[in-house]
């Protein structure tokens, strides 16, 4: 396919081409405005190491233990950035990616559930902040959520058909933003207010009760009785949707979100039995089916984009929300699935929040390459607006796409605020903000007012806390963070007792 690139993406197919699929091209028009398709394939809750694909500089026992060989060939066939964050939990990380916005600034920086109850508990004499629980909205009435323009808004706006399969979670029940439709979507298949499903199993009507109103996964009747699984429904409504859009002539945005590797762990009988036999405990054999499902949905994703000779014209993302569930839920050790990181979703430890990402756009993007260049959840829809031509400014993501398409691109500060206790306890899981800048990362905890410094790169496990032995470096990112904290009007932790808490 003959094409002009004008500036980074954007890419013009001229008339000329008369070989461009017709449903495409604009036959009246001098030249048009020729844009990819995208696909964000976004898992819940998957772990940095939860793939047989390292994202670390060597192979771990994880990665012999699960088996992803669909994510091994997006990898083979694009670039993989192993130094990519998400927030500590669900919903923060959901609304950075659709707003470009900084944690700090959105104010949801905690998982949303109902509007009138708070999902973080208050712990050791700190108070939490009057935070966005509530979520994301389109109507900036909507009392204790952000308004701002979304990703799938904008792409809708330059015509894309905008499709959302899977899970949401982007807004509290009853208010706007429970309805992806509200958010920019023209397609929801089985998206809604809540952030993990009853259960993945089609003969129990993905619900666990029959009055099951608020976990129960919505408009999916059609299954119900059957013995299909959850991961692979969506798989089959994602194609069907994406079908529909091909077939209307238009270019599609396809985010889908699977309620997979979030808990509960239901079997899916599929792929749990090799685990079984292997030795794993039933969680442990459970949870590697249901990675091993996601991978499953991937690879018919990419088969389709293949029989439907789509590859080469669509970007194909693949990330997660926060790092692997550790604290509660698992077979083993609590705390050490996500080795050789430390801690695991909820933690200011980089368990909690490196995730794994892969990007592929054959002919503009790199395969088979590797990227050290650390990013974050908000800076995907700058990045994607550049990479299709739309434009990328946002509150605070930085796009990468420049890096992506091979030219030269510095690093910028990636920032983390969390000023929140969370359901389950270990290392990490308390009141933090963080940043890391180049190799360096500092956390500072908001309980007792303290900080912690470590060189991610040559200490991944962030064993070696080098505070002490580096106070000019724990200055100078102090201030960094401090002054980001500012510009974007973060909230913080209080105290009980009526002390000051101490801020970076
Ligand atoms: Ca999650």
């Amino acid at each position: 396919m003959p094409r002009v690139t004008c500036s980074v993406g954007l890419t013009v197919a001229l008339l000329a081409a008369c070989h461009l699929p017709s449903h495409r091209t604009d036959r009246t028009a001098a030249a048009v405005v020729h844009r990819p398709n995208v696909v964000v394939f976004f898992v819940d809750d998957l772990g940095w190491q939860d793939l047989s694909e390292p994202f670390h500089t060597e192979r771990t026992p994880n990665n012999d233990r699960y088996e992803t060989p669909n994510v091994e060939r997006l990898c083979r066939e694009g670039t993989k950035l192993r130094h990519a964050y998400a927030h500590p939990v669900c919903t923060p990380s959901r609304v950075s990616l659709m707003t470009g916005m900084a944690a700090a600034r959105h104010r949801v920086t905690h998982w949303t559930l109902r509007q009138d109850r708070w999902t973080d508990p208050e712990r050791h004499g700190l108070l939490r902040p009057h935070w966005r629980r509530c979520g994301l909205s389109n109507d900036p009435a909507t009392p204790d959520a952000v308004c701002s323009e979304t990703l799938a808004q904008r792409l809708a706006r330059i015509g894309y058909r905008t499709i959302l399969v899977g899970k949401a979670h982007f807004g509290a029940i009853g208010t706007p933003g429970a309805d992806p439709t509200n958010l920019g979507f023209d397609v929801n298949v089985a998206g809604h207010a809540a952030g993990a499903p009853a259960s993945y199993l089609a003969k129990n009507g993905f619900r666990r009760r029959r009055d099951d109103t608020v976990w129960a996964v919505p408009g999916l009747e059609f299954y119900h009785g059957s013995d299909r699984f959850l991961t692979d429904v969506l798989t089959d409504e994602a194609l069907a949707a994406a079908d529909a859009a091909v077939s209307a002539g238009k270019p599609f945005f396809l985010y889908l979100a699977h309620y997979a590797v979030h808990t509960p762990l239901d079997p899916d009988e599929r792929f749990v039995g090799d685990y079984r036999a292997r030795g794993l405990s039933e969680p442990e054999a459970r949870y590697a089916a249901l990675v091993r499902g996601v991978d499953d949905s991937l690879g018919r994703v990419l088969d389709w984009l293949d029989q439907r000779q789509l590859a080469d014209d669509t970007i194909v993302v693949f990330t997660s929300d926060n790092g692997g569930l550790s604290a509660h839920g698992r077979g083993g050790a609590k705390h050490t699935h996500n080795a050789p990181l430390k801690s695991g979703k909820g933690s200011a430890y980089e368990g909690g929040v490196r995730v794994p990402f892969a990007i592929r756009w054959p002919e503009h993007i790199a395969a088979d390459r590797v990227c050290d260049l650390p990013v974050q959840l908000e800076d995907l829809m700058p990045t994607l607006c550049d990479l299709v031509g739309a434009a990328p400014n946002v509150p605070d993501g930085h796009s990468f796409a420049r890096k992506l398409l091979g030219k030269p691109q510095l690093p910028h500060p990636l920032f983390f605020h969390s000023p929140h206790y969370w359901g389950a306890e270990g290392p990490g899981i308390e009141p933090f903000s963080a940043v890391r800048d180049g190799d360096l990362k500092l956390i500072w905890f908001y309980d007792g007012g303290r900080a912690e410094l470590y060189d991610v790169v040559r200490d991944v496990g962030e064993r070696h806390d080098l505070a002490g032995e580096r106070p000019a470096e724990v200055t100078r990112l102090r201030r960094i963070l401090r002054e980001h904290l500012a510009a974007t009007d973060a909230q913080f932790p209080s105290r009980k007792d009526g002390r000051s808490i101490t801020r970076p």
